[in-house]
């Protein structure tokens, strides 16, 4: 925390995160990034934000773009991102982010960017055409953070390569021009990184291998009893490794701690068998993500609402933004 010099009170430190509104939002993104940002709420001035801009680096259906972008909102807000307490806004709306993008491209070393794993497995996905966009996605990330002078973000473990890509680029541009922004710091969950149900790519919106936050417990219970588990447990009586078992991570986002050691246990000693295993981490999951879906239908029926809360958050981070590419500017001999 650091003294505000008008008013003496302490000034929080700034969070932002983003999301990308690819897909439904699943899991892995509530367990490594959301049911973490909720934690964050009172320690930090805290802002979120549906980076459509960063939606549009792969192929996508424009006709379905306000849908995804509103559905994200609204997920976010149902799984606890309660808009008193935190700042939710969408990205395209507060146009100094591609502003800032361009000016940090001058920053980046493109030898850094050409290393970024993201990249590469993004572009294996969609060889028909892979655009510039998404090599200088890291750029755009690095801006929306800076932008907002953040000195944290909380993200899953798959953009840590990134973060550490924000941070050169910050370096770079402080050195150059003095210095003007925080050098952002990542956040992790406990649970920061979760593999999809196949168990070999990390669970995404893009791959189809999710458990989505909308899910209905009947589907839930179904794509669980087909999620791999240890391949060393074959039959009942074989003992496995909890460790290397993508249920056993899922326990650690939704089970008590007296299950999770039970599922360890059991698991090790053989002592319980997988059907044991996901019968209680299913239900363990259906009474997390069952009022997140109750809450979301409750949202979905009030757009007024929804609105709203874009717009405000759409207008405090359009000033903030402006406060500091005023600064950027100033500092670069631009205006
Ligand atoms: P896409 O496949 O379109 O990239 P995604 O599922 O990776 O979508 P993002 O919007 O890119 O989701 O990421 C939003 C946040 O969720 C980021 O902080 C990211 O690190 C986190 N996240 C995404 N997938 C996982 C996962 N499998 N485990 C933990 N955290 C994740
Ligand atoms: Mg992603």
């Amino acid at each position: 925390m650091t003294d505000s010099a008008d008013t003496g009170e302490k000034k929080k430190e700034r969070v932002f995160s983003g999301i990308q509104p690819t897909g439904t939002l699943h899991i892995g993104n509530y367990l490594g990034a959301i049911q973490n940002w909720v934690t964050l709420l009172d320690e930090y001035e805290c802002i979120f934000c549906i980076v459509d801009y960063h939606a549009i680096t792969v192929p996508y259906e424009p006709d379905e773009m306000q849908e995804r972008v509103r559905q994200a909102v609204m997920l976010n807000m149902a799984a606890g991102l309660d808009p008193e307490r935190c700042t939710l806004f969408v990205q395209s709306h507060v146009p100094q982010h591609t502003e800032l993008c361009w000016i940090l491209t001058t920053c980046a070393a493109w030898g850094h960017l050409n290393r970024m794993t993201q990249f590469k497995e993004k572009s294996e996905q969609h060889k028909e055409f892979v655009s510039a966009g998404l090599f200088a996605y890291p750029v755009l990330m690095a801006a929306d953070i800076l932008l907002y002078k953040a000195s944290q973000v909380p993200v899953g473990e798959d953009q840590t390569q990134h973060l550490e890509f924000s941070r050169e680029v910050c370096r770079r541009f402080n050195a150059r021009f003095g210095d003007t922004f925080p050098e952002p710091e990542p956040i992790y969950s406990d649970v920061p990184r979760l593999m999809g149900l196949e168990s070999k790519n990390k669970m995404s919106k893009s791959l189809n291998n999710y458990i989505s936050l909308l899910d209905d417990p009947d589907t839930i219970k179904e794509k669980l009893k087909r999620a791999a588990h240890d391949p060393a447990r074959v039959r009942r009586d074989d003992p496995g490794t909890p460790e290397i078992c993508n249920i056993f991570t899922m326990h650690q986002g939704f089970s008590s701690p007296e299950e999770i050691e039970w599922a360890a246990e059991g698991c090790r000693t053989a002592g319980i068998g997988c059907i044991d295993c996901k019968k209680c981490l299913t239900k363990n999951m259906i009474a997390t993500l069952e009022p997140i879906r109750q809450r979301y239908q409750e949202l979905e029926a009030n757009p007024d609402k929804v609105n709203d809360i874009i717009r405000q958050g759409d207008k405090f981070c359009s000033e903030q933004a402006e406060k500091t590419m005023a600064e950027v500017r100033r500092r670069m001999g631009l205006r």
